[in-house]
């Protein structure tokens, strides 16, 4: 059983109060030799928590969901999804929400456990979660946030004491997370699934009062919802696509009513610029490859606005025009993000027309791909080209001549060095230096994800010391694997 305990934090329960029908009350499993491997002092005290308090046995027992405050509620949630195209019902097969909490500022909050222990959803899973993938999630989470791209954030990983079996038996943990909701597509495709209308109706209120309040001003809230959802995750996958990260399983499940970024499985920051690249071992026919994101986004987009249909007008025929008509400004409201972002990336300001902004950006990713140039090194050094020092830059090129001419059209646009310093990191958590600081970490030594964690916290500042994170992994680090098995 869980503890009940008085504790300095107030967990309120409005998803499972809002909708009953897709909480479970659920426990975490026991943990009896918890040990706290890294905590977000930072967020914690963000969120209004006392970061010596959660280094405390009691907050141990609140970051494992092993003892919570009075009242608490804890609920694994119901959801369905897409896998790779595929519908399934699932569900917190793993995980936990432990409730939400109202930080300082008003802001409403998901405390959320992952790798608590099997639920009712678990399937034939174990429900644990072994110590490096809640690291990876950890670090990636942390550095997404810090390049200002909207996600769930990790507020700390415990590592349990216990054993995980994987494809070897590894030692196990449980990550918590922080989410502005994890209202998923995939929630809202299970509400469609029971054919429950007052089920679905609800669901929708309770996102609109969570995420989009002002769409209640609106005569149609349902379809201003969908629009909103469009808008947020164009706007996100733009800025995945500008940081050249690939999210590896946009499964409709992994993806957000909010717009946050979530579900860091077997994600990866691109080196060498490709299109096709793919990290996911799982993925062999590419479906989730770094080109493919913005489509997959309007393909999962698409299963989210089949699930509002009947809330969209009584007649069908009526609400899949206006579900039509809101999916069709995908495309533009993606191209406009995305040309926005590289056009900050490239220093240039408004006066620079589009379609100008467009075909630069066009040739020197062409040449990134041709040459097999590092996406973000070679944009880093862009900065020093705009201050009249291209050395660094043209040393990314096998060929150089044909970027010294496409340099010499960007140069004379006059480019802001020091703008595109803000938009163009030097630390991102490389996949060499994430797969080193999770083996120390697994061994005990947390020391290199530390270091990894301060330089990709302060992505934009380039400083001494630091070098190593700065560039590409070695050759010998070879084609990199991210495995699902998490
Ligand atoms: P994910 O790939 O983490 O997005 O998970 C997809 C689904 O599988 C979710 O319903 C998870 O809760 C579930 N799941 C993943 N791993 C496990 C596990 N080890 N035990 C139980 N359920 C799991
Ligand atoms: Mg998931």
């Amino acid at each position: 059983m869980t503890a009940v305990l008085t504790l300095p934090i107030t967990l309120e329960s409005t998803f499972a109060a809002n909708l009953p029908d897709m909480a479970v009350a659920w426990h975490a499993g026991k943990v009896s030799d918890p040990t706290l491997i890294i905590l977000n002092e930072k967020l914690a005290v963000d969120l209004g928590l006392d970061p010596a308090f959660l280094r405390t046995s009691g907050g141990i027992g609140l970051l494992t969901g092993n003892g919570l405050p009075e009242n608490a509620n804890p609920v694994a949630q119901a959801y369905a999804g897409h896998q790779f195209g595929n519908f399934t019902r699932l569900g917190d097969g793993r995980a936990l929400l432990l409730g939400e909490i109202v930080d300082p500022s008003g802001q409403r909050r998901d405390l959320h456990l992952k790798g608590s222990g099997r639920t009712p959803f678990a399937r034939g899973g174990d429900g644990l979660a072994a110590v490096g993938p809640m690291l990876r999630e950890y670090i990636v989470s942390e550095a997404m946030h810090a390049l200002g791209i909207p996600t769930t954030r990790s507020l700390a990983v415990v590592g349990t004491g216990g054993m995980v079996r994987r494809e070897e038996m590894l030692p196990g943990a449980v990550l918590a997370r922080v989410a502005s909701s994890h209202l998923r597509v995939g929630s809202f495709q299970y509400a469609r699934a029971t054919g429950d209308a007052d089920l679905l109706r609800r669901l929708a209120d309770h996102a609109i009062n969570r995420h989009y309040p002002e769409a209640t001003r609106s005569p149609n809230r349902y379809l201003d919802l969908l629009d909103r959802v469009i808008a947020a995750q164009a706007s996100l996958v733009a800025g995945w696509m500008l940081v050249g990260f690939v999210h590896g399983v946009m499964n409709t499940d992994n993806m957000t009513i909010s717009g946050e970024t979530i579900d860091y499985g077997p994600c990866a920051f691109m080196d060498t610029f490709d299109p096709a690249t793919v990290y996911s071992s799982i993925d062999a026919m590419g479906r989730y490859s770094y080109g493919n994101q913005p489509v997959i986004a309007q393909w999962n987009l698409a299963r989210f606005a089949e699930t509002l249909l009947p809330l969209l007008a009584e007649d069908l025929d009526e609400a899949v025009a206006l579900a039509e008509n809101s999916l069709g400004r995908f495309p533009a409201l993606y191209s406009g993000a995305w040309l926005a972002g590289m056009r900050a990336k490239l220093g240039l300001t408004d006066d620079v027309d589009d379609d100008a902004v467009t075909a630069l950006a066009d040739t020197l990713l062409t040449l990134l791909q041709e040459q097999q140039v590092d996406y973000t090194s070679l944009f880093r050094s862009l900065g020093a080209a705009a201050r009249g020092d291209a050395e660094t830059a043209r040393a990314f090129f096998g060929e150089p001549d044909r970027f010294d001419a496409w340099l010499a059209k960007w140069l004379a646009h006059s480019p802001d060095a020091d703008a595109m310093d803000g938009v163009n990191p030097v630390y991102i958590p490389r996949n060499h230096l994430v797969e080193e600081a999770l083996a120390s970490a697994v061994e005990g030594d947390v020391g290199p994800m530390e270091r990894l964690l301060a330089a990709v916290s302060d992505p934009f500042t380039e400083r001494p010391g630091l070098e190593r994170y700065a560039v590409a992994a070695p050759p010998t680090f070879g084609c990199y694997r991210t495995f699902c098995g998490t």
